[in-house]
């Protein structure tokens, strides 16, 4: 029995209950890929990056811990204190995937994983191998101890081994430690984790369960905040989000991945709760967010230091951040508020993360990875003794594993219903169903998205009532005309949406198409780094210049574009597949003599330099997430324009 008293099956990762204070709901009654790039990603994370996750929790250390936490060993523990969340991240994805496709290998591995989670976890349903092979006392040090943010991963691993496999057995282990949780934190004042999560993964088994104290745990979790009960980390209290009350804070700050988890948790919470002020909250930050913190990418995180944000505007193309887990929960926080507003902004932006900032992250055969996304690398760069290239996998593992869990449920964030509308908000190849007007409306989406702009919805099954078929219009796009059966469908456009509704029949054809013309974006002038530059951009997709793409002997550092000619060019690029690139007319000038100060008198650097500044080239941009595919050298996103000539 969950909250809502629903059916289980093809329900995702955030599922608010029947009385949730929300305007639209997910598709619980189904959402599949077909086809497409998104399929593609899920097929390379199940046959690509799930194995490779499996040989690393070996390789890494985390199946060994809890080996140890089994025996009773009180030495040998491997890795950071977090060690157990990459095992409970890539069970996550395995309970997406096994509801995807059954998989053999998967389901062992589950099975004896789990199996062994049981052995290891405490009579009382504590369960932290770091915790219980160190012999260090719990809930001593939560500032830095992840504890409950592991338990938080466990929970949701249990979910989605439930919805997702239809496996109870994780999610059994789940809700003991959450009872001890409740029984251990609820109405007291032991501390709050500094690292949230719990509280999106409780409202989350509140969901499920329908048990109230999880709710009220999670809802104590986020007001206990701001009071500085959590202690000194070393980083001070923006870090932890507990320099003021959850609900008086306008503006992200500290640890990106923490603050939006946190507010993940917080519109969770207000849905459940119905508190309209927590949700204004966090609607605020998220706008405040967008307006004045997030890259072209839609990334999050301006400065190493403290994996945070910066001041507002504080946006530098070659020291961003942009940790990937930082887009993944930017992505679930967007999909809360786009549920609980129907507003296609937050769709608009989990877009724009999705083919951007979260897809960068993974190389084109799924087993490297970033785990900084930034929008500039240059010849000479070093982090430390770290070029910035894609990895295996990392001491500090937290986004390869979390990369797997979202391409494994990618389908659940396509579409939503409201008001017996199906909405709509993702374009790939899809089939998508919802209930609707006394009936379930079943459409098949036919795409070449992103690498092309027209759309196909074609009706596969009717309510016997009129109801609602609604497509997001994307920001970038300008409104299309919708066709019905080859005539203009009436569409209404409704808050970033258009509405097309009617009796629909088996066979009726809903025609659209985007514009995806290549665009070039300019930076609003408070975003002092990249004054002078623009990016370029096609439909959903940010592009950038490589080097190993322009002309021989052209060095990206002289590379200006010029205004006006951008062409698309759909080609197969070896180590990277299937693309569209855009040729961008661009003039090349030679780099001043490296003598004295780089900085001069005129305001026109061509004149200074001496040079002409009509070396015509032209420069080619692919994708933003295909990047570091091939030889690793140069990439930027932000191109210096050309300033035209009298
Ligand atoms: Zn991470």
């Amino acid at each position: 029995m969950t909250a809502s008293g629903e059916s289980q099956a093809g329900r995702g990762p955030a599922v608010p209950s029947a009385s949730a204070a929300v305007t639209h709901q997910p598709l619980t009654g189904g959402a599949s890929l077909s086809g497409g790039l998104l399929h593609a990603w899920q097929q390379r994370n199940a046959e690509a990056s799930l194995p490779l996750a499996l040989r690393q929790l070996e390789t890494a250390g985390n199946l060994a811990n809890i080996r140890l936490a089994v025996s009773g060993a009180r030495e040998g523990y491997r890795g950071p204190v977090f060690m157990d969340s990459d095992i409970y991240k890539v069970l996550e994805a395995i309970g997406w995937e096994l509801g995807r496709s059954p998989d053999e290998g998967l389901a062992s591995f589950l099975a004896e994983t789990t199996a062994l989670l049981e052995k290891a976890q405490q009579p009382d349903g504590y369960l932290n191998s770091y915790i219980q092979v160190t012999g260090r006392p719990r809930y001593s040090f939560l500032s830095y101890s992840h504890e409950l943010y592991c338990a938080g991963h466990l929970i949701q691993a249990g979910i989605a081994c439930q919805r997702g496999a239809g496996d109870p057995v994780l999610l059994a282990v789940a809700r003991r430690f959450a009872d001890h949780l409740v029984e251990h934190f609820l109405d007291q004042q032991q501390g709050i984790d500094g690292h949230p999560i719990v509280e999106s993964a409780l409202a989350e088994l509140y969901r499920e369960t329908g048990h109230e104290p999880y709710l009220r745990l999670a809802s104590q979790f986020i007001e206990q905040r701001g009071h500085g009960l959590i202690g000194d980390s070393g980083f001070g209290s923006r870090y932890l989000q507990d320099h003021e009350p959850v609900r008086d804070t306008v503006t992200e700050v500290g640890h990106v991945v923490r603050a939006l988890y946190l507010d993940t948790g917080v519109a969770d919470v207000a849905a459940e709760t119905g508190d309209a002020a927590l949700l204004q909250s966090s609607l605020t930050r998220w706008a405040d967010m967008v307006a004045a913190k997030t890259y072209l990418t839609g990334g999050n995180g301006s400065r190493h230091e403290g994996e945070s944000f910066g001041d507002r505007f504080e946006l530098p193309p070659d020291r961003a951040y942009n940790e990937t887990c930082a887009a993944i929960a930017s992505f679930q926080w967007a999909w809360r508020l786009l549920l609980a507003t129907g507003d296609a902004a937050y769709a608009d932006l989990m877009e724009r993360v999705l083919y951007n900032g979260f897809a960068s992250s993974t190389a084109t055969g799924g087993t490297r990875f970033f785990y900084v996304n930034p929008l500039e690398r240059r010849a000479d760069h070093f982090e430390k003794d770290d070029p910035g290239r894609r990895r295996e996998w990392f001491n500090c593992a937290c986004c390869p594993p979390n990369i797997m869990r979202t391409m494994a449920s990618l389908q659940h964030y396509l579409a939503t219903v409201s008001g017996g509308t199906l909405y709509v908000q993702q374009f790939t190849r899809a089939t998508l169903s919802a209930p609707v007007a006394g009936g379930v409306l079943s459409v098949e989406m036919a795409t070449d998205y992103p690498w092309a702009g027209a759309v196909e919805l074609r009706v596969t099954g009717a309510p016997p009532q009129p109801c609602g078929l609604a497509v997001r219009v994307p920001a970038w796009s300008p409104v299309p005309e919708i066709r019905r059966n080859e005539n203009l469908a009436g569409a209404e456009a409704e808050g970033g949406y258009l509405v097309v509704r009617r009796q629909w029949r088996p066979g009726d054809v809903l025609r659209f198409e985007l514009d995806t013309s290549p665009r070039l974006t300019y930076p609003d002038r408070r975003v002092e780094a990249v004054q002078g530059t623009a990016a370029i951009e096609r439909g959903p997709l940010v592009y950038c210049l490589e080097q190993v793409d322009q002309p021989a002997g052209v060095d990206l550092a002289d590379l200006a574009l010029v205004e006006g000619r951008l062409e698309d060019t759909p080609a197969t690029v070896p180590g990277v597949g299937d693309t569209v690139l855009v040729r961008a007319g661009a003039v090349r000038r030679a780099a001043p003599q490296e003598a004295g100060l780089p900085y001069h008198a005129a305001a026109d650097e061509a004149q200074a330099s001496g040079d002409s500044g009509d070396d015509q080239v032209t420069a080619t941009a692919i994708p933003y997430f295909q990047w570091d595919n091939r030889d690793g050298r140069p990439m930027k996103v932000w191109i210096p324009a050309a300033a035209p000539r009298a």
